[in-house]
């Protein structure tokens, strides 16, 4: 895995010096990845921005024929890929691991290929015509984090392929191998310099920063942390660069009296600890309503008590070790503070290495920091509460707004709860389920923008009106 290098204008390229990435799940190296500087970044974007005119000048047709082209090379080096993701980023490879992980890429490749922004006339009258076009808007950039490495950068760069952009694809330092391979075996079926990558320790130079920055970059769509994200739009504001901004939540599920808790505990469980909790759209803070509180507990307590945490190669393994140690630092802090305040249903105690079992704990209040601040890991604070109205309130409380859900025996019941959520997307009876033809986003601070589907599309583009 130490072959793994940039691909920049459809060329393999290394750089002097290269930097360690950690397996999580043994404590050891899963590989090393160039460590990229301002040099590969502009070459980078010049191949892109070289690439731009033919690209963009191809027929809808094409388009789609090479996204297709794209999604088959996922599907054929699947394995390849699902293990360096679980080498680099810890997850099992069986179960809702590595290889869904890949799976649901390719799946989601495929359907972008299908998607189409076709010309839309507004006027056809004796005053005149006017045709409504969508164009490509030339180099994007694409900045990743570390939960769903290949997903994530699929979600990127295949809409804007589908647009006719180019694209320049940074992947989080903590897991650059998958990605940089994908881009790779991209590369074997499109143009050089359609799609490049860019791979960096962001130690000395900051590659997100300078991305964020760069003049002949058009749009950045971001994935990652709230602060970051922020200082995104800040260094983005000199070049005016679009942007599509999917950042943290903190995401609220709310279950009323009329769940029936046996039934909902499979979907409790795996909508807040799916990927170890590591997951922008999981279920972080679970309301449960008094009359049904200590029913849900037991049940979600028994279902999650069976789950076998373990090493990511293990075919037995349910769930892997969080990523990296800032993470599992920030796990150890929230469940010890929220220990002092409430009661461990499940869990608590820190594994071995980065491992940290399935954490369930209830009797908390608003004031907990594992209530209030995204835990991004597997450890879930559980909050009674007897009046909707103070769910509502609670759940709304916080300056992020990703997903949320409601649990209830009655569909319409639970949609009145739903449309009161601050949040992009509210689910019943589960959490988490994303599909590419539906809009997926944040509102408040959890970012701006969508993406999945036509309206995930026309991020990619802008708009030119023809008047005929
Ligand atoms: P992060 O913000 O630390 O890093 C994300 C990416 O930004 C990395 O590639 C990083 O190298 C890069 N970066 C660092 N500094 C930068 C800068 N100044 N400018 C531009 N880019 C910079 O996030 P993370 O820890 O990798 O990921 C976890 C976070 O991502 C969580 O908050 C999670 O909720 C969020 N997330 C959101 C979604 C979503 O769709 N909304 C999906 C997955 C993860």
């Amino acid at each position: 895995m130490d072959s793994i290098v940039l691909t920049i204008g459809g060329e393999l390229v290394d750089t002097a010096n290269r930097f360690e990435v950690a397996n999580p799940g043994t404590g050891g190296i899963a590989g090393t990845a160039p460590n990229a500087g301002q040099p590969e970044l502009d070459r980078a974007v010049a191949a892109a921005k070289a690439a731009f005119p033919a690209w963009s000048a191809k027929s809808d047709a094409e388009l789609q024929a090479a996204c297709i082209a794209v999604a088959d090379k996922l599907e054929e080096h699947a394995e390849e890929l699902a293990q360096l993701i679980t080498a680099e980023q810890g997850k099992p490879l069986a179960g809702i691991g590595s290889r869904w992980e890949v799976g649901g890429a390719a799946g989601w490749a495929r359907y972008t290929a299908g998607l189409s922004l076709p010309m839309q006339v507004l006027q056809d009258t004796d005053q005149g015509r006017i045709e409504m076009y969508r164009k490509p808007l030339g180099v994007v950039g694409s900045i990743t984090p570390w939960n769903f490495p290949v997903l994530i950068a699929v979600w990127h760069i295949l809409p804007a392929l589908r647009t006719g952009n180019t694209v320049v694809s940074k992947p989080s330092p903590m897991t650059p191998l998958a990605s940089l391979r994908m881009i790779e075996l991209m590369n074997e079926v499109l143009p050089a310099g359609v799609v490049n990558s860019v791979s960096c320790q962001d130690t000395d130079f900051n590659m997100g920063a300078a991305m964020s920055g760069h003049n002949d970059i058009a749009k950045i769509v971001f994935t990652g942390s709230c602060g970051t994200g922020q200082k995104v739009m800040q260094s983005s504001a000199e070049t005016m660069k679009r942007l599509t901004l999917e950042m943290g939540g903190n995401d609220a599920g709310i279950v009323l009296p009329d769940a029936d808790p046996e039934k909902i505990a499979e979907g409790l469980f795996w909508g807040a600890f799916i990927n170890n909790g590591q997951t922008c759209a999981a279920m972080k803070r679970l309301y449960v309503h008094d009359d049904i509180h200590d029913a849900v507990c037991e049940a979600l307590v028994a279902y999650a008590g069976n789950i076998k945490v373990g090493e990511g190669t293990r075919e037995d393994s349910v769930l892997g070790p969080v990523q990296n140690q800032m993470q599992f630092d920030k796990v150890v802090r929230l469940v010890e503070q929220a220990k002092a305040k409430g009661q461990v249903l499940l869990g608590g105690e820190a594994g071995e290495g980065l491992f940290f079992p399935p954490t369930i704990i209830a009797g908390l209040g608003a004031d907990v920091p594992l209530v209030s601040e995204e835990q991004f890991g597997p450890a879930l604070p559980v909050i009674r509460y007897s009046d909707i109205e103070d769910a509502l309130a609670q759940a709304n409380a916080l300056e992020v707004g990703l997903g949320g859900s409601v649990w209830s025996g009655s569909v319409d019941k639970a949609k009145e709860v739903a449309k009161r959520m601050e949040c992009g997307s509210v689910w019943i009876n589960s959490h988490g389920m994303i599909q590419p033809d539906v809009p997926f986003g944040g509102v408040k601070k959890s970012g701006f923008g969508v993406e999945f589907g036509e309206e995930g599309l026309k991020e990619y583009t802008t708009i030119q009106a023809v008047f005929c």
